[in-house]
């Protein structure tokens, strides 16, 4: 027990779960996770899925040999965190990874902030704003605090905190495998894709980028359809729910240049 001991904040959270329904004063939804779990959390899913790509040689490391892939993303990645619009900029760590694996057209987020999206994205997609809008919606999903409220539904509290702990390496595991295939309810989703208009708002980019992945996978047809589009089902209505946000904030047919786009799509 000492080990719990070290980390008195756990067994104020836990107590506290397990007395009245905590709300953490996000909105109106109850969330029973800390913002200081949603971290410690996130860290340890982050740390096994970074040493199963690994393992596999497909994380893409923050070196010198990635080093201009990432001076690429990174600028990208910034506009949107930088857009003025988040809750827990400051809180989380806010890293997104490159996994390289081309046949997979895929991106995930942890809780607290850790992003990963699949090479197989990347060069599926057709421009920049289509990257900063797929990536703008994983950055709600964690920003909002989606990820650690689904786990919560599925696993139940008391398992999350013990993985948090250190204990159950097995379930960590399974939970950091399963992250790119989890399934949000529709208003998460739709939560999601509504913030990555809010966003894209406040930066260079076309605020409707992420309806171009759904347009893109949509008239793609049935044939190989992108991994991301099985967890993101109803490609149709959300198309039109983005678009009227984007009509209705005005922030549509910007055209920002794609050079960067473009050599991050070569050197993947
Ligand atoms: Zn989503």
């Amino acid at each position: 027990m000492l080990h719990i001991l070290r980390k008195p904040w756990l067994l104020l959270a836990l107590a506290t779960t397990l007395g009245t329904a905590a709300c953490s004063g996000d909105g109106d939804k109850v969330v029973l996770f800390s913002i200081e779990d949603d971290i410690a959390l996130g860290d340890k899913v982050a740390a096994e899925t970074d040493s199963t790509y690994r393992a596999k040689g497909q994380l893409l490391e923050r070196n010198s040999t990635n080093a201009r892939a990432y001076q690429l993303l990174n600028p990208i990645v910034n506009r949107v965190l930088d857009c003025g619009q988040l809750t827990h900029r400051q809180d989380f760590v806010w890293d997104v990874k490159i996994i390289k694996d081309d046949a997979t057209q895929n991106a995930f987020a942890s809780p607290g902030g850790h992003i990963y999206v699949y090479s197989g994205l990347i060069k599926y997609l057709d421009n920049e704003s289509q990257l900063a809008g797929v990536l703008g919606h994983e950055i709600a999903h964690a920003d909002r605090r989606h990820t650690s409220q689904q786990l919560q539904q599925q696993y139940g509290i008391s398992l999350l905190l013990s993985l948090v702990l250190g204990e159950n390496p097995n379930q960590l595991a399974q939970i950091a495998a399963g992250l790119g295939q989890l399934k949000f309810s529709r208003d998460f989703e739709r939560e999601a894709d509504n913030y990555s208009v809010i966003y894209l708002n406040n930066t260079p980019y076309a605020c409707d980028g992420t309806a171009g992945f759904f347009i893109k996978a949509q008239s793609a047809g049935q044939q190989n359809p992108p991994v991301f589009l099985s967890t993101h089902p109803d490609p149709g209505a959300r198309i039109e729910a983005i678009n009227a946000k984007a009509k209705e904030l005005g922030c549509t047919g910007r055209s920002p240049s794609n050079n960067n786009f473009d050599e991050l799509k070569r050197l993947l």
